[in-house]
């Protein structure tokens, strides 16, 4: 499979850059400016091309210092408003968003090399994300508590001032805003740290919001690598909380840099979610959702459906039907209308990818479709690697244990109920999983006894921000999205008012 890359994308990056941030430079987004970095160059990679399309300036610590003033003077101006003020903003903060939407798309489709389609979606939810969030700005009530004493004892939410995130290369601005939107409505500031290998459509979103009304520092970028740019953040005095979405690996740093300081984190980290099929299935609905599970985002998705469990006496027959749907699906330049399978986002992952699969096919695994080891589809040095279907896999094969993160399933066969919940939860991780079946009650079962934080039936990579989303085991801990992704962003007072006439007697002291 060969391309000819005619138009790489440089050039339209450069005129997003321009139009959207108003510069024809690029940096961090701090106090309501783009600022240029002190720190190391970073290049930026077209992964359809492999070729460097931009470089920028790690952040350095003064920028990172100058960012969190910033957001905390901003964060008492944001939190003296009445909820209703910071309500509109966020809503405005939805609408700009639509605005500019076709054009965050594009920018997102070339600098993170994925499909422009799934780019469309991704906007489109986060301006659902701050729509949502905006209506929780006044509705997020305390409660009256009937204690047994003479008190009125109320409880209120507050913000925990700044927050710091940091989020990971595979969907930029959909992390960005899944996580900006509930921290400031709970009426905290935000230092986002994206990844280094994708920051231009963050940052972007940090400008379109001040257009939109939040005020300038309230919501920083702060753009350079996560050892330097990401560390220092979190070593902030002013950083009351980390919220922290990306591998199990970098996840277990965080937590250490959290705890050294005693704030708390909420960890989104990977996946290996088991995605089964039983014989009573509809097994058309089944194979594409197989698809859908797997091969959207080139399989580049903390949810992928990367364990694919068949029922033994139809899984020669999914496999075959699988096999020949897989090697049908479109896999061009991301930009392109009809992308299904873009590259994957950089050379590491690409490398990654086909190291697994090389261990995985001299252990054994039959490749039924797509990339045998080495052989990788796409021009010019871009990293793209078929969809691909690795069919006879043992569970305990690391290429079923460890997440590749790349466009290719492995299929696994089980006997019954028992043996499939037994090979699902023979896992590290507990992010998410799905069974196809025509039986209720089975659905039910195996919703209940999968180790995941959610859980499909008959469908695959449905979410929404209204609905709790995170991980059990090694998939990490807390929420997002959701009220409970709200309350994550704040900290619970408990309020007591004496209301008794006689109170201070209650004490047994004297007055003199
Ligand atoms: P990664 O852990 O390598 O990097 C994530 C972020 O952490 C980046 O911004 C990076 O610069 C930063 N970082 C790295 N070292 C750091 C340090 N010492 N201090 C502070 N920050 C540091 O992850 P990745 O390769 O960018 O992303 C892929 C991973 O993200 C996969 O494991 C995927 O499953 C996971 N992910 C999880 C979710 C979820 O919601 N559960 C969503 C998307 C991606």
């Amino acid at each position: 499979m060969t391309f000819t890359v005619e138009n790489n994308g440089e050039q339209q990056v450069a005129a997003l850059l321009r139009q959207l941030l108003g510069s024809d430079q690029f940096g961090s987004w701090i106090d309501g400016q783009l600022v240029v970095g002190t720190g190391e160059s970073i290049d930026l990679v077209n992964a359809a091309t492999g070729k460097v399309f931009m470089q920028y300036q790690d952040a350095g610590a003064s920028n990172v210092e100058s960012a969190a003033q910033a957001a905390t003077i901003a964060q008492r101006q944001w939190w003296a408003l009445t909820a209703t003020a910071r309500g509109r903003a966020m809503y405005n903060c939805g609408a700009k968003v639509r605005a500019s939407a076709e054009d965050l798309a594009r920018l997102e489709s070339i600098s993170a090399g994925k499909p422009l389609r799934d780019c469309r979606v991704e906007v489109a939810k986060v301006a659902e994300m701050f729509e949502y969030y905006a209506g929780w700005c006044d509705k997020m009530t305390g409660q009256v508590i009937p204690v047994p004493t003479s008190h009125l004892n109320y409880t209120r939410h507050e913000p925990y001032g700044v927050v710091v995130q940091i989020t990971p290369w595979n969907a930029p601005v959909f992390t960005g805003g899944w996580q900006i939107a509930p921290a400031i409505c709970a009426g905290n500031a935000v230092l986002l740290k994206p990844s280094e290998l994708t920051p231009l459509s963050s940052t972007v979103l940090a400008k379109l919001l001040e257009d939109a009304g939040i005020p300038k520092g309230l919501v920083n970028v702060i753009n350079g690598f996560g050892h330097t740019t990401g560390a220092t953040a979190i070593a902030q005095k002013a950083c009351k909380k980390v919220v922290f979405v990306g591998s199990p690996k970098t996840g277990r740093l965080i937590a250490a840099a959290a705890a050294k300081k005693l704030i708390p984190c909420v960890l989104e980290l990977g996946g290996k979610s088991a995605n089964i099929v039983f014989a009573d299935a509809d097994l058309d609905r089944a194979v594409v959702g197989a698809q859908a599970a797997i091969f959207a985002a080139a399989g580049q998705s903390c949810v992928s459906g990367s364990r694919l469990l068949v029922q033994k006496n139809v899984y020669a027959q999914v496999i075959d039907r699988l096999a020949s749907a897989t090697a049908k699906i479109a896999v061009n330049l991301p930009w392109l209308e009809d992308t299904m399978v873009g590259p994957v986002n950089n050379i590491n992952q690409f490398k990654h990818i086909k190291a697994l699969v090389a261990e995985a096919v001299a252990q054994g695994v039959t490749v039924a479709a797509g990339g045998c080891v080495g052989e990788v589809a796409g021009g010019e040095g871009g990293y793209f690697y078929k969809p691909t279907v690795l069919a006879d896999v043992d569970n305990s094969m690391s290429v079923a244990q460890e997440e590749i993160f790349g466009p290719v399933v492995c299929v696994i066969p089980f006997d019954d109920e028992e043996h499939a919940v037994a090979i699902a939860n023979d896992s590290r991780f507990g992010l998410a999983g799905a069974v196809w079946t025509a039986d209720v009650g089975r659905a039910h079962r195996m919703a209940a006894q999968v180790n995941a934080g959610t859980f499909w039936v008959n469908s695959y990579k449905a979410i929404n921000v209204m609905s709790p989303f995170g991980g059990f085991a090694e998939s990490g801990y807390g929420r997002s999205s959701g009220y409970e992704g709200l309350l994550e962003y704040s900290q619970t007072k408990s309020v007591w008012i004496e209301t008794a006439k006689d109170a201070a007697i209650q004490f047994g002291y004297s007055v003199e």
